[in-house]
């Protein structure tokens, strides 16, 4: 499509980031955009509203970039989901492997009212382990998941794979 072209024309590759052998794909150049930014910012909201979200969830850091200006435009919250020890209060918590390591990520306990419908955006869907992990977190915070909207997915790591079992028939979408 138009707004795919136009979204990959502003992704930077950048290699050996940020360790030898991984290509990086950069959003700079497309936030930097105004055009392609306005776009991908409409096309998130559009499948909010279509979606039936109630609010918009971004994936801390580069989540929050996309998926807090979606929120607005689609005249809905926002809700954070952040690295351990970020956000204050009673969190919900879940912890997920890295190819080193792991990974722990927290929402707030209250974020979300009784029957909330929510949208989980991210940038990147690599191994699928940050947005499985996020799912879980949404769905322990007791809101029902409508929708996933990528901006990439790097489709040679399996992470579609690795989330089916967490999306409970929700789409998983890449823009
Ligand atoms: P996963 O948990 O699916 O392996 O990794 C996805 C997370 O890592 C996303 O939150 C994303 O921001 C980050 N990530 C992984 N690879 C890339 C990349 O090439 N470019 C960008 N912008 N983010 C990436």
């Amino acid at each position: 499509t138009a707004l795919a072209e136009l979204l990959n024309s502003r992704i930077r590759d950048v290699p050996d980031y940020p360790k030898p052998g991984v290509l990086f794909k950069d959003i700079a150049p497309l936030l930097a955009d105004a055009e392609a930014f306005g776009a991908l910012t409409r096309a998130l909201a559009d499948r909010a509203k279509e979606l039936g979200a109630t609010k918009v969830v971004g994936l801390e850091a580069r989540g929050f970039v996309l998926a807090a200006p979606a929120a607005v435009a689609a005249g809905l919250g926002f809700v954070p989901i952040r690295k351990q020890g970020k956000l204050p209060g009673e969190v919900f918590r879940r912890s997920y492997e890295l190819e080193y390591g792991s990974a722990t990520l927290e929402v707030q306990r209250d974020a979300f009212a009784p029957g909330e419908r929510v949208l989980v955006v991210d940038d990147v869907l690599a191994t699928g382990g940050t947005i499985g992990a996020s799912l879980d977190l949404v769905k322990e915070a007791g809101a029902e998941l409508v929708g996933v909207v990528v901006l990439m997915e790097l489709g040679f790591l399996d992470g579609r794979e690795r989330l089916a079992g967490h999306l409970d028939g929700a789409p998983l979408e890449t823009l």
